[in-house]
């Protein structure tokens, strides 16, 4: 039998990097076959066991940072410093995930309340079974391996789908798995392109699609997991916003407005594409941005644009928006493929694509605004709600933006920070997506929560769950229910 095969391409010079098998449905049932024996192993071993082996697969990355970042680089393009961070900050979610599993799912009691005092009552979350991710190229570490983690801490086996553009990655992180846990194929990666993860998204014995792209093919994911009601995280793109408001640190805002616009040139769901600047430092701000951009070339501080077709989406962009607008910092002659210096255009109309849709590249527009609720009304009137910044001196004053933000997340006086903390949920809302990856929610996330409640006694004189049940039981159940809940406040 001749197997299918497909190149990952190094973006930047064109070379291959490697080749690898476009595994078709069969391929993908025997990986979820093998995954549902694996995920009962998996399961069985307990908590603490799981754990010991995560922090030792955890271990095994971290004794391989350097190649596996080389790898990322060749695969992706990026500069293998920024790949050394995004591994590095995939080993702090993993070593969260691994200690805390316990604590956040095992099993509880949980209050009964006074109508239940003759229960028991525990709460737990079990595990799914298989779970199968489905990722993107951008970050094919850390993105992917946010629900891989989670998912695996909380007790299933996964079968991951990296981008066809990033498969190196993806099998290594699987093969460095089995270093840590060689008895059962509790981690696979299935290679090949689309046909590949929709096979997987189909299988009935996947019990939840983890997936992470845009938000055009999740809708597609969404359509396959339909057919047998699989449940579905949808990790998708955004079109964040940057708030400056008038008593912000503004040297500050413009350094992390720009590193978060055009770090891993721009290709971040959660990077800035969109900048508000309150009127009072509108022009220090945009001073301070074009200096610095200026200083920031593709090729030297971030690498080429890895999907070719997004230079396309690009170059729309940015053409639409200098005629629109007005560019401040490059233009279409910013475009050199597969590399793209930073762009900054300001007075683009908001209805404009640029301002509306996902650019994924080294860009933003700016717009001055009256105050900062104007900037976070214009803020708020995008389909996307991934991430978002803002930046003021005033605490509390911040603390209300943020809250007010249509976002699963905001960073305040800082970029991106957010996605570094393990504790916090991370995830979107409208056409960003749904359901939670990281922190304690993103553990829940891949489990079903199992609830039990056990009669310690029969409640004296209120046999209620039965058909030998008299009047004189119910009258007593009024009774008590009127005392506890009858009073009004006010
Ligand atoms: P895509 O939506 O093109 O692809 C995502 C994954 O889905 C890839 O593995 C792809 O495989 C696979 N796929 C494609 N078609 C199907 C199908 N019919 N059924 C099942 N799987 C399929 O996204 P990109 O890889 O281009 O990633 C960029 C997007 O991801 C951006 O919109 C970005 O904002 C978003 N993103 C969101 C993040 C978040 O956490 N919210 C984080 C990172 C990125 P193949 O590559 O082989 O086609």
């Amino acid at each position: 039998m001749t197997t299918v095969t497909f190149d990952s391409l190094n973006p930047a010079t064109g070379q291959v990097v490697g080749s690898h098998a476009k595994q078709d449905a069969q391929a993908v049932r025997e990986a979820v076959t093998l995954a549902e024996e694996a995920a009962r192993w998996w399961d069985e071993l307990g908590a603490a066991e799981r754990r010991r082996r995560l922090l030792d697969y955890k271990a095994v990355i971290t004794g391989q940072l350097r190649p596996l970042a080389e790898l990322v680089h060749q695969e992706t393009g990026k500069p293998v410093d920024d790949a050394v961070l995004e591994i590095v900050l995939t080993i702090t979610h993993l070593d969260w995930a691994a200690r805390n599993a316990g604590k956040v799912l095992g099993r509880r009691r949980v209050a009964t309340g006074l109508v239940g005092l003759n229960l028991q009552a525990t709460l737990e979350y079990l595990p799914l079974g298989v779970v199968g991710v489905i990722g993107p190229w951008n970050y094919p570490v850390f993105t992917p391996m946010g629900s891989i983690s989670y998912a695996l801490a909380a007790g299933n086996a996964v079968v991951f789908k990296p981008s066809e553009l990033t498969p190196g990655v993806g099998v290594r992180l699987a093969e460095l798995f089995r270093e840590a846990v060689p008895e059962r194929p509790v981690f696979q990666t299935v290679t090949g392109l689309g046909e590949t993860g929709a096979a997987l998204a189909g299988d009935p014995r996947v019990k939840k699609i983890a997936f992470t792209g845009s938000t055009a093919t999740a809708k597609r994911v969404m359509a396959a997991c339909a057919e047998n009601l699989t449940p579905i995280v949808a990790e998708c793109g955004g079109k964040d916003a940057f708030i400056v408001d008038a008593d912000a640190d503004v040297p500050a805002a413009a350094d992390a407005c720009l590193w978060g616009a055009l770090s891993n040139a721009g290709q971040t769901c959660v990077g800035v594409e969109r900048v508000y600047v309150v009127d009072q430092v509108y022009e220090p701000f945009m001073r301070e941005l074009k200096a610095r951009a200026e200083q920031v070339r593709a090729g030297e501080h971030y690498g080429p644009i890895t999907m070719p077709a997004q230079l396309d989406v690009i170059r729309r962009h940015i053409d639409e928006a200098v005629t629109s607008g007005k560019a401040v910092t490059g233009g279409p002659e910013s475009v050199r493929a597969p590399y793209v210096d930073p762009v900054i255009v300001e007075d683009v109309p908001e209805d404009s694509a640029a301002v509306r849709e996902e650019t994924f590249g080294p860009t933003i527009t700016v717009r001055r605004t009256r105050d900062a609720h104007e900037a976070l009304e214009l803020a708020n009137a995008s389909a996307y709600g991934l991430g978002g910044t803002v930046f003021s001196r005033d605490t509390r004053r911040a603390a209300r933006l943020a809250r007010l933000m249509r976002s699963g997340a905001t960073a305040v006086n800082s970029v991106i920070s957010f996605a570094g903390v393990p504790s916090l949920p991370f995830g979107g809302v409208g056409d960003s997506g749904f359901g939670r990856i990281h922190g304690a929610d993103g553990l829940r996330e891949f489990t079903r929560p199992k609830a039990v409640a056990r009669q310690r006694f029969a409640m004296p004189g209120m046999n209620l769950t039965s058909f030998s049940r008299g009047a004189d039981d119910l009258e007593r159940l009024i009774r008590m229910v009127t005392i506890l809940h009858g009073r009004r406040k006010r």
